[in-house]
C-alpha cells in the first residue's frame, strides 16, 4: 500500500508515516482474502487485524490490542496461540466466518519470513477430528440449474466420499435437504432455497462451465474419459463436481488428493422424503415424539464405527425401491439375526476398528500422523478376522448368500498394513517431529545417523565419567538445555577442582556451568545427527504415506464393506434385542402389518406398555382408513408407526412387528398437525394447504399417504368441506388411490365409508366406567362416538372452573344441535347445517328398498324410468322453493 499522505495543499511536504515492512506483507495478502478473518502467523501465535480482530475478538472472546506497525501507527489485533488453533478454529466457523490461515512459509533468519495462506477453511472444509461429528458426514455441495434440469454434486472432504446426480430441478429442494450440506456453493444466477441449505457461497460461474469441468475432473483422476465415473452424459452433474473440485483446490489445495474418485447418482433409485416428511418421522431429528433425543436413526442405531454410524444416516435418508437390494440387505441382516454369536463377535471386533475413511482421507491428502497409519495398520489386520467370522464354512454351512457378498468385498488390503507394519514401529509417538517413528533397518542413512547419535551420547556418558575422575568431584554432571548446548556443571563448592581448559557459560544459585573443546564436538555431532535424523524420518515417512494413497480406494471399499457389515450386524442386534421381524416385500400393493408398534414410543414406555395394532390396506381392499378417536388416545402414533415400518423394510431393517407384508412404497407423504413456518412467512393454514396439495399432486396409487388432521387451521365448515374433498380425491382419482391413513376429529368424515368402497373406518377403543375414561390405545373397526376433548383438558391440568363450565357449554350445544344422528346415513346433523351427503329424498328411500337381485331386465328399467320421473318431480320442487 502507498504511504499515507496526511494533507494536501500545494508545497505542503506532508509527513509521510511509512508501514513497516511486516505490515505491508500483511496488507498484500489480506487484499486477496477480503471476506474471511485471516489468522496471520507470529512466532507462536496467529494474528488478527484491523476488522478482522475485532471481529475475532468479538466471535472468541479474545483481547482486541494493538500493534504499532509503522511509525506512531497503532493497528487494532487481537490473536491466539498456534497450538490452540483447533478449538479457535471451530469457534469462528462456527460463528459463520470462513478462516485463511497463513503460515510462515520460510525459516525465520535475517530479514523478513516469507508467509502465505497454506488453506482456507471454510464449514464444508473441516478435516479437524475434533471439529466433525463422527457419525455424520460433513459434505461441501454445489448447484446449478438448466431449465428444468439441475446438477448437484457433494463431497465430504475428511473422508474423500465424492458424488455427483443430475435430477429434475424440482427434486432438488428434497435431495439439498437430506444431504444437508454444511456448505453449499451457488452461481449467482441460481435461485435455491435459503431453507435447505443455510450455508451458501457464491462461486464463480467459470468454476460450473462444464468443458473446464470436465477437463478439472479428468486431471484430478487421470482419466481420458469420466464415461467410468458414470457420468458421462450427465453434464449437469459433471459441472457440479467440476465446482465442488474447483473450489477445494482454491481453498485447500493440500486436501485435494484425498479425492480419489468419483460416483454417480439418481435419485429416482431413492424414495424422495420431503423436509415436512423427514421432520414429521423425526427420522434423524428428535421431537416431539420420543422425547428427547430420539430419533428413528438414534433408536434402532446400533453400529460400533462411525464409518457405521454414516453410512446408517444416509440409509435412513434414502429407502430403496427396488426389491433386489433390499432383499440382499435383509438376507445379510437375517444372517446375523440368526447367528447371535457371530454378531456379538462382529460387534466386538467393529468396536475397536478405526474409522479407516477419515484415515485414509488424512494419508491421500497428507495430513496423516504417524499413529494414523498405526490406527490405519490395526484395523486392516482385524478384517482377516471378521472375514473368518462371515465365512460360511464358520458355521458348517455350504454357501450362506447373506453375507457372501460382503465377504467379497472385505479385502483386508494386506499390502497396505504390511508395508505400515515394516517401516513405522508399533507404537509411534504422536508427532512425527517426535522421532523415532521409522523402524530401524528400513533405511540405511537413518540407521547410520542413529547410532552416530546414540554413539555420541554414550561417549557423553563415558565423558562424565572421565571428568568426575580426572577432577575427583563426584557431583560433576553432564547436561543440556535448549539455550546453552551441552555443559559440564559444577557445584560453587568444588571451584578449586575446575581444570584451565573449561571454559565458564553460565552461573547459576550454587553451580558454575562449562564447555570443553571436547564436549562441543559431541554436541554438534549428535544436534546434526538430530537434525538429519528428523529430515531423513520426515522423508521417509511421506513417500510411505504416498504409497499406502496409491491404495486409498482399496481401503475405501474395505471401509465401506465394514461399515455395511456394521449397519446388519446392528440391524439383527436391535431386532433380536426388541423382537423385530423381517419383512416380506412385495411388488404388489398390499399393506399389511400384524401387530405393529412405534419403534420409538414403544422404548420410551415401560416394557410391554406398548399396545400393538395391525393395518391392512391395498388397493382392492380399505384403501383410505379414516381413523377417529379421543385426543391423546394414540392415533398419531398408529400413524406414524405404520408410515416408520414402512421406511425401516425399504431400508433393508427387520421392523417391529409380529408379521409385515409390504407392496413396496414409492413415496411416504405426511401432512401433520398444526405448525407455523414464521421464519418462511407462511401462516399455518397456508402451510397445510400447500402441504397437501404438495401430495394431492405428487402421490401415485403405490404411495403412503398419512393425513394427522387437516382443516384444522380454519373454520370448522371450511376444514371440513377441505378435509371430506380431499379423502374423496385421493380415494376417487384415477392417478391416486394410495394408501391412506387419516386420521381426523371430525366426525363427519366417516359417513365416507358408507359410500365410497375403498374407505373403511377404524377408532381407537375407549374404556368407559363411572365416569373415569381409559385409553386403550387399540386401534378396532368403526367409527368413535366421542371425542372426550373436555376429559384430555382435565387431565392436562386445566382449572376445574374451567373444565366444568366447558361441561355446560358441551351439554347445551348437545342439546340445541342434537346428537349427530348415526343410524340413518345421510341424515344432516342439524337442519341449519350444509348436508355432508345429499338429504334423504323419495328417490334414495325407493332405491334403497329395491331388491335389485329379484328384478327381471324389463322390471329395471321401468323402475329407472318411474325414478327419474321421481328425480326431476324432486328437483323441480326442490328450484321452485329456492
Ligand atoms: P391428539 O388427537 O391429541 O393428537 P393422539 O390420539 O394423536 O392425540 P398420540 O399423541 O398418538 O394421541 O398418543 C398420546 C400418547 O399415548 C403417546 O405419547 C403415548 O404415550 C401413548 N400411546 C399412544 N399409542 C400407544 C400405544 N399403542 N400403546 C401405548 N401407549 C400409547
Amino acid at each position: 500500500m502507498a504511504a499515507l499522505s496526511a494533507g494536501g495543499g500545494v508545497g505542503y511536504n506532508a509527513p509521510v508515516m511509512p508501514e513497516t515492512p511486516l505490515r505491508r506483507q500483511y496488507l498484500d495478502i489480506k487484499r486477496r482474502y477480503p471476506d474471511v478473518v485471516l489468522l496471520f502467523r507470529l512466532g507462536d501465535f496467529y494474528e488478527t487485524f484491523d476488522d478482522d480482530a475485532r471481529a475475532a475478538s468479538a466471535a472468541l472472546g479474545i483481547t482486541l490490542t494493538s500493534r504499532e506497525m509503522g511509525k506512531g501507527k497503532r493497528y487494532p489485533m487481537a490473536g491466539i496461540p498456534h497450538h490452540a488453533l483447533d478449538n479457535y478454529l471451530g469457534r469462528l466457523i462456527d460463528a459463520g466466518h470462513k478462516v485463511a490461515i497463513c503460515e510462515q512459509t520460510s525459516e525465520p533468519g535475517a530479514g523478513l519470513v516469507e508467509r502465505d495462506v497454506v488453506r482456507v477453511v471454510t464449514p464444508g472444509t473441516l478435516v479437524e477430528e475434533n471439529l466433525l461429528d463422527g457419525k455424520s458426514n460433513n459434505f461441501l455441495a454445489a448447484v446449478l440449474v438448466e431449465g428444468y434440469s439441475a446438477g448437484l454434486a457433494h463431497l465430504d472432504v475428511s473422508t474423500g466420499e465424492f458424488a455427483a446426480a443430475q435430477l429434475p430441478a424440482d427434486g432438488l429442494d428434497l435431495e439439498i435437504g437430506r444431504l444437508a450440506p454444511a456448505e453449499l456453493l451457488v452461481r449467482a444466477e441460481d435461485q435455491v432455497s435459503a431453507l435447505s441449505a443455510p450455508n451458501r457461497t457464491e462461486s464463480p460461474d467459470i468454476d460450473f462451465e462444464f468443458q473446464d469441468a470436465e477437463d478439472r475432473l479428468k486431471r484430478r483422476f487421470g482419466v481420458a474419459t469420466l464415461e467410468a465415473f458414470g457420468c458421462a452424459d450427465k453434464p449437469l452433474a459433471v459441472a457440479a463436481a467440476g465446482a465442488v473440485l474447483a473450489y477445494l483446490e482454491r481453498t485447500q489445495p493440500s486436501s485435494v488428493a484425498s479425492v480419489v474418485s468419483l460416483s454417480t447418482y439418481s435419485t429416482e433409485r431413492y424414495m424422495a422424503l420431503d423436509p415436512q416428511t423427514r421432520r414429521n418421522l423425526e427420522i434423524a431429528q428428535a421431537g416431539r415424539w420420543g422425547g428427547e433425543g430420539q430419533s428413528l436413526l438414534s433408536t434402532i442405531d446400533e453400529t460400533r464405527t462411525s464409518m457405521g454410524g454414516r453410512m446408517l444416516r444416509r440409509w435412513v435418508g434414502q429407502p430403496l425401491l427396488d426389491r433386489e437390494p433390499l432383499d440382499a440387505r435383509l438376507d445379510a441382516v437375517a444372517w446375523f439375526h440368526d447367528r447371535p454369536l457371530a454378531r456379538e463377535r462382529t460387534a466386538d471386533l467393529l468396536k475397536s476398528m478405526p474409522d479407516l475413511e477419515r484415515l485414509a482421507g488424512r494419508v491421500a491428502a497428507g495430513r496423516a500422523a504417524p499413529r494414523d497409519l498405526a490406527a490405519l495398520r490395526r484395523g486392516l489386520e482385524e478384517v482377516p478376522d471378521l472375514a473368518a467370522l462371515l465365512c460360511p464354512a464358520e458355521g458348517g454351512e455350504e454357501g450362506n448368500g447373506g453375507v457372501d457378498g460382503l465377504l467379497a468385498r472385505l479385502d483386508p488390503c494386506a499390502d497396505v498394513a504390511e508395508v505400515i507394519a515394516e517401516a513405522v514401529v508399533d507404537d509411534p509417538p504422536a508427532a512425527l517431529s517426535d522421532g523415532g517413528v521409522m523402524r530401524s533397518g528400513v533405511d540405511e542413512e537413518l540407521d547410520r545417523l542413529r547410532s552416530v547419535s546414540t554413539g555420541a551420547r554414550s561417549h557423553l556418558a563415558a565423558l562424565e565419567r572421565k571428568e568426575r575422575e580426572r577432577t575427583g568431584v563426584k557431583s560433576l554432571k553432564v547436561g543440556y538445555n535448549r539455550v546453552f548446548g551441552y555443559y559440564i556443571e559444577m557445584s560453587r563448592a568444588n571451584q578449586a577442582q575446575v581444570p584451565d581448559d573449561y571454559v565458564r557459560r553460565q552461573t547459576l544459585a550454587g553451580a558454575e556451568r562449562y564447555v570443553t573443546p571436547e564436549l562441543k564436538e559431541y554436541e554438534s555431532t549428535i544436534l546434526n545427527a538430530q537434525e538429519r535424523i528428523e529430515g531423513v524420518e520426515a522423508a521417509l515417512f511421506k513417500a510411505l504415506c504416498e504409497r499406502i494413497a496409491a491404495r486409498c480406494d482399496a481401503v475405501l471399499a474395505t471401509a465401506a464393506a465394514l461399515a455395511e457389515a456394521d449397519v446388519y450386524s446392528g440391524f439383527a442386534a436391535a431386532a433380536a434385542r426388541y423382537g423385530y421381524v423381517r419383512p416380506t416385500l412385495t411388488d404388489g400393493d398390499e399393506l399389511d402389518i400384524v401387530n405393529g408398534r412405534h419403534p420409538v414410543v414403544e422404548r420410551v414406555l415401560p416394557q410391554g406398555g406398548f399396545v400393538p395394532n395391525d393395518t391392512k390396506l391395498s388397493r382392492a381392499g380399505a384403501r383410505v382408513v379414516v381413523l377417529t378417536g379421543p385426543n391423546m388416545s394414540g392415533k398419531s402414533t398408529y400413524l406414524r408407526q405404520v408410515a416408520l415400518i414402512v421406511l425401516l423394510a425399504q431400508i433393508g431393517c427387520f421392523v417391529p412387528a409380529d408379521a409385515a407384508r409390504i407392496g413396496i412404497v414409492d413415496r411416504i407423504f405426511t401432512r401433520v398437525g398444526l405448525q407455523d413456518d414464521l421464519a418462511a412467512g407462511q401462516s399455518t393454514f397456508m402451510i397445510e394447504m400447500v402441504e397437501t396439495a404438495q401430495i394431492l399432486r405428487n402421490a401415485t396409487d403405490r404411495s403412503l399417504i398419512i393425513l394427522d388432521e387437516i382443516g384444522r387451521g380454519t373454520s370448522t365448515y371450511d376444514g371440513l368441506s377441505i378435509a371430506r374433498a380431499v379423502a374423496e380425491y385421493i380415494h376417487n382419482h384415477p392417478a391416486l388411490g394410495a394408501k391412506t391413513l387419516f386420521a381426523t376429529h371430525y366426525h363427519e368424515l366417516t359417513e365416507l365409508a358408507g359410500t365410497l368402497p375403498g374407505i373403511k373406518n377404524f377408532h381407537v377403543a375407549v374404556a368407559e366406567k363411572d365416569g373415569e375414561v381409559a385409553f386403550l390405545h387399540k386401534i378396532v373397526p368403526g367409527a368413535a362416538d366421542k371425542s372426550y376433548g373436555v376429559h384430555v383438558a382435565t387431565l392436562a391440568g386445566m382449572p376445574p372452573a374451567v373444565v366444568s363450565r366447558a361441561r355446560e357449554v358441551l351439554q347445551g350445544l348437545e342439546r340445541e344441535n342434537g346428537r349427530r344422528p348415526r343410524r340413518r346415513r345421510n341424515a344432516p346433523a342439524n337442519p341449519d347445517q350444509p348436508a355432508l351427503l345429499p338429504p334423504t329424498s323419495e328417490v334414495s328411500e325407493r332405491l334403497l328398498d329395491i331388491d335389485v337381485a329379484s328384478l327381471t331386465p324389463l322390471e329395471a328399467i321401468t323402475k329407472l324410468f318411474e325414478l327419474q320421473d321421481t328425480a326431476r318431480r324432486e328437483s323441480e320442487k326442490g328450484r321452485g322453493g329456492q
